[in-house]
């Protein structure tokens, strides 16, 4: 046979469809709750790879629906609304990066004898891609790839999602995969693969706009609850405290009709009657985008409900978009607002200002959403932030009649303020990602206690318990609620602030 000939034979002979294991890894953290979690880009990825030939394994660590975890039911936590709820937990060693946090610190998912007995269900892959969340969970990312490794040792690691995008070299470091993809994996993965496997027969796909990627694989999963879309990447704002730019890059959207076959094969397909949007800015442009999808799903008559977990832009929420979504199906609103402090707003972008909060709820009250299923950010310990800032943004939040879904501040890396963090002498933020984890206060301010923030938290919980039970606020005048809650902390407590102030003007901060 002529050389080239036998060459080609060869490569004839060794080139194969590659079988993979794609990964979902647990959440490492002291508290984790599944409001609509799914992991979007890996089952866009596995649509990807199957239109390119690969056999695709699927393991969710975090479905709460597995069958397998389901016939163990007698352990399993309840269930909360339109799909929502508790996560199985394992309570694990706590990182000693946590030492000085009084809580437990757990692995939330599926148990791991039952991860391991899925391994071995699995056709032996060429290779494992495993997904990432949050930075600070990266345990259970190490603890997956290392149960991987060891169940199929000669199946090269890749590894990437939101953890991998923002510290690359972290990850690389201490995960344990062999290669880290930052950024969108899309079009990134086949030649990556191929790049480490050249025998790997995968077919070429150029994807030019969102429009271009399959629809996610959904049906790697036995049982679908809820389903989630995205109908755009990315924000066109750039608020101080957060990494969508990092993660998603530029503000891009899909087209009106490749969002409505999404939500339409969710439903028809699966069966699914709750879907959470994922977009970062759902509002943004909602005349030319969100619009003509809702009309679209009226069209369509599909009986389906939305929830908006990511915080909707107040300004964007006038009267007929708020009438609209309720006639279309939207049901859990989030709106942004994070602080009522002028100043802050100013310093992290300007989308939202008392104002436009008011209106927006106006609006929502207006088209009447169900006051439970109303909520709006506001954040605790963000840089310079003494607890009073916090105090005074529940009570406006209240007595709005809208419910505090309250979140700890956490410095994500690429973030403005969390280079401004590392600026101000933060640096072990840069070495050690667990130490961004916002249950552990990576800004608490000195001298305050994790008992001080509690306290916090179980004020929030009561005026929403008081909010769901009697549809109205304990308090109507803002400024008498305000003083009820400071009465609960002392002068130190109220005006403690981390090093940190990214404030130009501080003035409408009250002073002791
Ligand atoms: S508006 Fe929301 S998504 Fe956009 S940058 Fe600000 S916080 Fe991030």
């Amino acid at each position: 046979m002529h050389p080239a000939s036998f060459l080609r034979f060869i490569h004839k002979m060794t080139i194969r469809k590659p079988s993979l294991l794609l990964i979902n890894p647990w959440i490492t953290d002291f508290a984790a709750y599944d409001f609509w979690s799914k992991p979007l880009g890996l089952l866009y990825l596995a649509s990807v790879l199957r239109n390119a030939g690969a056999h695709i394994d699927f393991i969710d660590c975090l479905d709460r629906f597995d069958e397998k975890l389901q016939a163990r039911a007698q352990s399993l936590p309840k269930s909360g609304r339109y799909g929502t709820g508790k996560y199985l937990r394992q309570v694990i060693a706590k990182p000693a990066a946590f030492a000085h946090v009084p809580r437990y610190y757990a692995r939330y998912g599926l148990p791991l004898d039952l991860f391991r007995s899925k391994l071995h269900t699995c056709q032996p892959p060429d290779a494992i891609l495993v997904t990432s969340g949050m930075t600070y969970w990266y345990p259970g990312v190490q603890t997956a790839i290392a149960e991987a490794r060891s169940a199929f040792p000669k199946a090269p690691v890749f590894l990437g999602g939101i953890y991998a995008t923002l510290m690359p070299e972290h990850a690389q470091r201490t995960s344990g995969a062999d290669v880290v993809i930052a950024g969108e994996a899309e079009s990134a993965v086949v030649p990556k693969l191929q790049e480490l496997a050249p025998e790997f027969e995968l077919g070429k796909q150029s994807f030019a706009c969102l429009d271009d990627y399959p629809a996610p694989a959904w049906d790697l999963y036995q049982n679908l609850p809820y389903g989630v879309v995205m109908s755009s990447r990315g924000c066109p704002l750039r608020c101080s405290f957060c990494a969508s730019f990092n993660i998603s890059g530029a503000y891009r959207w899909r087209q009106p009709d490749e969002v409505v076959n999404d939500i339409a094969q969710l439903h028809e397909q699966h069966a699914v009657r709750d879907i959470a949007f994922y977009d970062d800015a759902l509002l943004t442009n909602h005349i030319r985008h969100l619009q003509p999808i809702m009309a679209k799903v009226r069209e369509a008559a599909l009986p389906v409900r939305f929830h908006t977990p990511n915080g909707l832009q107040c300004k964007h929420l006038n009267r007929e978009l708020a009438r609209e979504m309720r006639a279309t199906g939207f049901t859990t609103m989030r709106l942004s607002l994070e602080s009522v402090s002028a100043s802050r707003q100013r310093d992290m972008s300007l989308k939202v200002n008392t104002d436009s909060f008011t209106r927006a709820v106006e609006a929502i009250r207006e088209a009447n959403f169900d006051i439970a299923d109303t909520d709006a950010y506001v954040l605790m310990a963000l840089p310079g932030q003494p607890l009073q800032e916090v105090l005074q943004t529940m009570a406006f939040v209240h007595t709005n009649a809208v419910g505090i879904r309250l979140a700890a501040y956490s410095p994500i890396p690429g973030t403005v303020d969390y280079q401004r963090a590392v600026d101000a002498g933060f640096d072990q933020f840069s070495h050690e990602p667990l130490r961004t984890n916002n249950s552990a206060i990576p800004l608490r301010a000195p001298g305050l206690t994790f008992d001080a923030y509690n306290r916090v938290a179980l004020l929030a919980k009561t005026l929403n318990q008081q909010l769901v039970q009697t549809g109205r606020p304990l308090e109507q005048n803002q400024q008498e609620l305000f003083a009820r809650l400071k009465s609960q902390f002392t002068p130190a407590e109220l005006y403690a602030v981390s090093k940190i102030s990214n404030q130009k003007d501080a003035a409408e901060i009250e002073k002791p």
